[in-house]
């Protein structure tokens, strides 16, 4: 393998640059092309690619978002789409590509490759950690941190007004973010879409809290669960507490990265160069807790992470 292509694809997420870093000088070091695509896949259709050297990748260990900068494509969802795609890596030689991003760009990935036969390894990215056969993907550990910094700020704030607060954090489809957020911050209620809720349970256990002489309270709602305006409404109405909201938003997916998400991501994009080289395809690098590892893209793309309930447990019994 001589020639290779590095991708950033869909929802950016920090700790993407850092991969991209990796990749490109563990190829170079390898004696590999490496070229860089701008813009995901559209840019890939649109044959924006140029070759990446080591000084291009100076200087972005620590910055958020990517360079090689990201995108959705509805295009590539279609077979003419693909096939345009791999016809650009192909006409300059490349016959491998490490893809970054989350399940939506592992499942493009996997076309990819399927169609026209070049090598993909995936690099999971996601601010989610919604993507299976790996322990953390990128992105996540920064975006937990992002939003405990925020809810200990609240913190100082309810504690000295006798206030609850109830925080939005990202999360449509699961609550990764929220749990772990919840946990970090001393949160008395956590609210996710995977796992029923009672607002009226909620509200006994505010009053409860309050009559024991807690002074603050504060609550994480992932946004797939409801939003936080809502559950501030209701509580407000049924406790009669000074309730205010906020809603993190798009401040969770920026950011320096954590040096967690920095150290990950670079073994990663290496790892992902050297699965190439070694004649891998169709895989995801990942990490198990203890080492790296690699599962097939079909695994990944055909199996559902789901959140851990003995966490959500855990959380119930420090909130008492
Ligand atoms: P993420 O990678 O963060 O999950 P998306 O789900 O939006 O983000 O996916 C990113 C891009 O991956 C999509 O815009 C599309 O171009 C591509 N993609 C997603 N699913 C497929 C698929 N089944 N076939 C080909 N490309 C896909």
């Amino acid at each position: 393998m001589e020639r290779i292509a590095v991708i950033t694809s869909g929802g950016d997420a920090p700790g993407m640059n850092a991969a991209i870093r990796a990749a490109v000088r563990t190829g170079i070091g390898r004696g590999v092309t490496v070229f860089g695509v701008r813009n995901g896949y559209e840019g890939l259709m649109e044959g924006s690619l140029f070759e990446a050297d080591s000084i291009f990748v100076g200087g972005i260990i620590g910055r958020g978002g990517t360079v090689l900068r990201s995108g959705r494509s509805e295009r590539f969802k279609t077979a003419e789409g693909v096939a345009a795609g791999a016809e650009h890596l192909k006409s300059r030689g490349i016959q491998g590509a490490v893809i970054i991003g989350g399940d939506g760009s592992l499942r493009g990935a996997r076309e990819l490759s399927l169609t026209s036969g070049i090598a993909v390894i995936g690099v999971p990215a996601s601010i989610d950690n919604d993507i299976p056969g790996t322990a953390t993907s990128i992105g996540f550990d920064t975006a937990i941190n992002t939003a405990v910094e925020a809810a200990d700020k609240i913190r100082d704030t309810a504690y000295s007004h006798d206030r609850v607060f109830v925080i939005e954090v990202m999360g449509r489809q699961n609550g990764f973010i929220a749990v772990e957020t919840g946990l970090a911050s001393g949160a008395e209620a956590i609210l996710i879409p995977e796992v029923p809720y009672s607002l009226d349970d909620i509200c006994v256990r505010l009053t409860s809290g309050h009559d024991k002489g807690k002074k603050s309270s504060i609550i994480i709602v992932a946004e797939g669960a409801t939003s936080a305006a809502k559950v501030r409404d209701v509580i407000a109405e049924k406790t009669g507490y000074e309730v205010r909201y906020l809603v993190l938003g798009h401040m969770q997916r920026g950011g320096n990265p954590t040096a967690w998400d920095r150290v990950l991501a670079t073994r990663f994009g290496s790892a992902a160069v050297q699965a190439l080289m070694a004649g891998r395809t169709r895989e995801m690098v990942g990490f198990d807790g203890k080492q790296i590892t690699y599962t097939p893209l079909d695994d990944v793309l055909s199996t559902r992470r789901t959140v851990d309930p003995e966490k959500l447990l855990l959380a119930e019994v420090m909130a008492q």
